[in-house]
């Protein structure tokens, strides 16, 4: 089969390599039709995540049609499935408490020693996402294996197109947590800081939610007007300064609750020794945490910090004093996609959550060496790339 391959820093490739095969019972093997470029792919191809090997296949947001199963799988030949980035057993102790991300079994335990030391935890096993995460090959491709298909995939309804559902395989939920996690009331003001993807759908998610205002913090021009068509008042970080805006916004009182969907820049060099390996991995020896302490200085009083942005490592100048004296509760942590798969489906269906607004750029496997350069160069335009294997290169 064809397949992006990650061969360095700013060098993936489509290659032709073997098909996947059934190897556990409750495998099955997924024909791609539809894949995204993620931000955090991006990490990926500027080499900023170590455990990655020559020829592994990216991709971890991506659904298709059931065309293999182990004996054990639930599910059907010809199936259409949107699929979690998180590989979770369901039968352990996290899967059991819905903490899907936590699962304790996905994720080789010989490939857990990076993970364990940045995150303090090893993670579940993730698709396309380096060695630490398992090692997993990912969904930017014309077939992939899904492990413990019995627990993670959604089954889609026919007649519902891949472009309206493919997100709920990672960004949506984590939007969708991002904003649960700020335990949002009727009549609150949220202020949310990134408005990429994630950032944009905690927008929305916020407005289910009961929020009556919602602030998004960006300064990329095309992002804050997409947050502006959702209802959010915009600030551009560039032009005014947050903390007194936000301020001026709410009565010199705060927002209630600030999501941080923005997280840590990858900046740092790809190394080749472990510890320097966990340094750049987990963004250690840069200061990059801007939002994360903006969002807690931001806030009301006795108000909500949330975290879906993800941080890894130590972070500097934490201001514990405002966090402690201002009576502040924080929640974080990677998604639990498959909790919140059933009633997003149910909200995109019912027209309450829009998805495809965010898809600039269609274009098919082959094409995606060039998706990649795009969507890294140039942030304002390209807020979104799905692959689409079925279409024809473009001449
Ligand atoms: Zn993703
Ligand atoms: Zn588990």
């Amino acid at each position: 089969m064809r397949a992006l391959a990650w061969h360095g820093k700013h060098d993936v490739r489509v290659d032709t390599v073997p098909d996947p095969d059934i190897i556990n019972p409750r495998d099955a093997i997924i024909k791609i039709t539809s894949t995204a470029i993620c931000g955090s792919d991006l990490h990926l191809y500027d080499g900023y995540i170590p455990t990655m090997q020559a020829g592994d296949i990216l991709g971890h947001e991506f659904m298709g049609e059931v065309v293999e199963i182990g004996p054990k799988s639930t599910l059907k030949k010809g199936q259409r499935v949107v699929v979690p980035f998180t590989i979770s057993c369901g039968s352990c102790f996290h899967c059991k408490k819905t903490q899907f991300s936590a699962c304790e079994n996905s994720n080789p335990a010989e490939k857990q020693e990076i993970s364990e030391t940045a995150y303090g935890h090893p993670m579940a096993g993730l698709f396309g996402y380096s060695h630490m995460t398992g090692g997993y090959a990912g969904g930017q491709a014309e077939y992939v294996r899904v492990p413990y298909s019995d627990v993670g995939p959604i089954v889609i309804p026919d007649g519902i197109e891949d472009d309206k559902v493919l997100f709920l395989s990672d960004i949506l939920p984590t939007g969708w947590m991002g904003a649960e996690n700020a335990d949002i009331e009727p009549g609150d003001t949220v202020a949310v800081w990134g408005c990429g993807p994630v950032g944009l759908f905690a927008v929305q998610s916020a407005f289910l939610m009961g929020a009556e205002r919602v602030i998004a913090i960006d300064h990329f021009p095309n992002r804050l007007a997409l947050a502006k068509k959702f209802g959010a008042e915009v600030i551009n970080f560039k032009e005014v300064e947050v903390r007194d805006a936000l301020m001026e916004m709410t009565g010199g009182i705060g927002p209630d609750a600030c999501i941080d969907a923005v997280g840590l820049e990858a900046h740092g060099l790809a190394a080749d020794n472990i510890i320097d390996q966990i340094k750049v991995s987990t963004f250690l020896g840069t200061d990059r945490a801007h939002s994360f302490r903006q969002a807690i200085l931001a806030c009301r009083s006795g108000g909500r910090v949330s975290v879906p942005a993800v941080y890894g490592g130590f972070i500097d100048k934490f201001p514990a004093g405002a966090f402690m004296q201002k009576g502040l509760t924080m929640k974080t942590g990677q998604t639990h996609v498959q909790r919140y798969l059933p009633g997003l489906l149910n909200a995109i269906v019912e027209g309450k959550i829009d998805t495809e607004f965010l898809i600039s750029h269609r274009m098919s496997l082959e094409d995606a060496p060039e998706g990649y350069r795009m969507f890294h160069d140039e942030q304002n335009e390209v807020t979104k790339v799905v692959l689409k294997p079925g279409m024809v290169k473009s001449a």
